[in-house]
């Protein structure tokens, strides 16, 4: 009996079919609805339609911004919801008509988890910016859970010698400062201030370095003075101590400053650090607004501007800038099981740096 099923399956094109007829149900950790609790239930593992692929989750991020469907603060939802938006996988199964990507290929999501290709920012190619963006966690089931269904285009090859751990936070948190810096206009032999050294700015830190950036990292507290020299900046400053903005000053002034941290006040403090000509990348999500005036704006033509992930290709450039330089964050993992636990990890701030849920 058993020597028959085998021979079946190995003559089967399909190849797998008999793993996944074994394995029907998976673990997932889902939010019942606007402020509810994680609670890790069995569904059964879905298929993908057309377009999509259905993705065996090896790593998946925690983010800030999954307290969007933690906490409801995202129009439109739909509960319950599996939030995550850092995947890195393995492609376990193709929907009709995906054609481009091959079962056993290993892929991240980010927060780019699909555009519809026919708004007007798509149209002009501007697929950031589209205005039905699909994201992961919110617009449909992410990361939190042991197989996921994504759209095709919303996929980013992960090089081989990155680890899913490694490439998970580097889909969100990664891509986010990697592309703002890139286009920041700075350029090599330039001051680049990264403010904040957590999450977004310890990734921050090691990109602005490997781009050949003179690196200014600002933090409150001395703590992290030794480490933010060890990702990459030459000096680092304690806006807790000092004016963190006339420091900047005494060094030149800084063409970029990479606001990470979520502190309007922080940000709004260190505007005055910045060169002519010189732009603050504000990438750290508050809601409170940053206050500069028109005198600051107008005095050496100075700018804000806000940055926002990019595209499943700009995944794959982060990440294999990220393979071929040495950029790596820095990481906690906890198994699916505690999902709570690793969400409240990352919202107490303590982590060091990014957590990652591991399945
Ligand atoms: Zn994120
Ligand atoms: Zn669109």
């Amino acid at each position: 009996m058993h020597m028959k099923s085998k021979t079946t399956v190995e003559k089967s094109p399909e190849g797998l079919m008999e793993t996944r007829t074994i394995a029907k149900t998976m673990k997932v950790a889902e939010i019942s609805g606007p402020g509810a609790d994680f609670r890790i239930v069995d569904r059964e593992i879905p298929r993908p339609d057309a377009g999509h692929v259905l993705i065996k989750v090896q790593a998946c991020g925690v983010c800030h911004s999954d307290a969007f469907t933690k906490d409801g603060g995202w129009p439109g939802i739909q509960y319950p919801r599996v939030p995550g938006h850092e995947i890195a996988g393995i492609i376990d199964e193709l929907g009709a008509g995906v054609s481009e990507w091959r079962k056993g290929q290993r892929v991240g999501v980010g927060w780019h988890g699909g555009h519809d290709n026919t708004c007007l920012s798509c149209r002009r190619g501007d697929f950031r910016n589209c205005s039905n963006l699909k994201i992961p966690g919110i617009s449909y089931d992410g990361g939190y859970q042991q197989y996921m269904v994504a759209p095709a285009e919303a996929l980013a090859a992960i090089p081989e010698s990155l680890s899913d751990m490694d490439a998970a936070p580097l889909l969100c948190a990664g891509i986010t400062t990697f592309n703002a810096l890139r286009h920041s206009d700075a350029l090599p032999g330039d001051l680049v201030a990264v403010q904040g050294i957590g999450g977004l700015g310890h990734l921050g830190i090691q990109f602005a370095s490997r781009f050949g950036y003179k690196v200014a990292a600002v933090g409150r507290g001395s703590e992290n003075a030794a480490l933010a020299k060890k990702l990459g900046s030459s000096v680092y400053i304690d806006s807790k101590a000092t004016n963190a903005a006339e420091a900047l000053q005494k060094l030149g002034g800084a063409r970029v400053i990479l606001a990470t941290a979520p502190s309007s006040k922080a940000m709004s403090a260190l505007f005055d650090g910045l060169s002519p000509n010189g732009k603050l990348m504000v990438i750290g999500a508050a809601f409170e607004p940053i206050e500069v005036t028109p005198v600051q704006l107008i005095t050496g033509s100075r700018t804000i501007q806000g940055w926002a992930a990019g595209t499943p290709t700009d995944s794959e450039d982060t990440l294999r800038f990220a393979e071929l330089t040495g950029v790596r964050p820095m990481i906690e993992t906890y198994p699916l099981e505690k999902a709570a636990e690793a969400y409240a990890r990352m919202l107490s701030g303590d982590a060091q740096f990014r957590v990652v849920i591991t399945m």
